[in-house]
């Protein structure tokens, strides 16, 4: 840790529990790698505190720090502004701050959006299923949207997580181009239908993940056309059982979640330092 010294910045991550984050290695790979003079730590920090950790950021002159929960709706109000990735999902996973003003993003959703376009799937034009509605699922929806999806599906079950979906397709229709619409995760017929209907299938639930990993919300084989671009955003396991129903299924193009979150941290670090992160590095740290 040579490299920290007297003008070295702190970039944060605020959350409880967060010490199982992979996001300082990430972060501080890229630190080194690039010879930049930032540190980034992570602190428990639960929602009582989160007034003081915000007001610290501008005190100690931090450049930033990530947020997750459960802080990521708490922390808006004490924000001098909010970007439109912000705005739409009204969470916040990263906040930059120049010269004493604190601003909000949520990168998860660029994150989604860039991994796919590094995989060769552009969202522009397409139209989209997308089962799940909560931290995840949303930023999926709205940054698809504001890239320029041309539709999607949002399938919920009918829990607290359906009315957010509302909120959510509201959103989109009134402020992109895209055609967002809600349907309900027991209609088995619309599901159907609408993966035969769709170019990409993004599952962003909790399905396939321990405890959980049993689990895969599709389990016809024939729903799934070759064609159809199948995104799990799981990635513990690396492959989960809808992955396996695709890849069994013929599906070419079936991927995890661990490009999202590579690429969400990626889009936080371009946010901060200016840089690109050097992902493949990056990878071979978290592996
Ligand atoms: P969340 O609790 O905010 O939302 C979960 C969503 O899944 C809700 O819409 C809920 O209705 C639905 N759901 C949960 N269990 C279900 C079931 N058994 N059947 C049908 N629907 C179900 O969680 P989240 O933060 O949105 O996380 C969802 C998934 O996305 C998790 O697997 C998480 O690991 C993953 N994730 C990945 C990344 C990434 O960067 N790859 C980032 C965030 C979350």
């Amino acid at each position: 840790m040579t490299r920290i010294d007297g003008h070295t910045y702190l970039i944060g991550l605020m959350a409880y529990p967060i010490r199982h984050s992979m996001s300082p290695t990430m972060h501080n790979t890229a630190f080194e790698a690039l010879d930049l003079n930032f540190a980034y730590l992570a602190f428990d920090v639960d929602t009582p505190d989160l007034p003081d950790a915000i007001k610290a950021i501008k005190t100690l002159d931090m450049r930033g720090s990530n947020i997750s929960m459960p802080n990521k709706q708490a922390i808006i109000p004490y924000l001098d502004k909010l970007d439109i990735s912000a705005q739409m999902n009204q969470a916040v996973n990263t906040v930059v701050n120049d010269n004493g003003i604190l601003t909000g993003y949520t990168t998860d959703g660029i994150g989604f959006v860039n991994d796919l376009k590094k995989k060769g799937h552009d969202v522009a034009g397409k139209k989209m299923v997308v089962i799940g509605a909560g931290g995840a699922g949303t930023p999926i929806a709205t940054q698809s949207a504001l890239d320029g999806l041309s539709e999607i599906r949002i399938f919920n079950r009918q829990d607290d997580r359906f009315e957010n979906a509302k909120k959510t397709v509201a959103l989109i229709n009134e402020q992109t181009d895209c055609q967002a619409s809600l349907h309900d995760l027991a209609d088995q017929d619309d599901l159907k239908e609408s993966l035969a209907w769709a170019d990409i299938f993004c599952d962003a639930t909790g399905a396939g993940m321990k405890p959980l990993e049993d689990l895969s919300l599709v389990t016809d084989p024939t729903w799934l056309k070759p064609d159809l671009v199948v995104y799990d955003t799981v990635y513990a396991p690396r492959q989960t059982k809808l992955m396996k129903i695709a890849k069994d299924a013929g599906v070419q193009n079936v991927y995890n979640g661990l490009g999202m979150m590579i690429e969400q941290g990626a889009a936080s670090f371009k946010l901060w330092t200016g840089q690109d992160m050097p992902i493949e590095l990056v990878q071979a740290a978290i592996e």
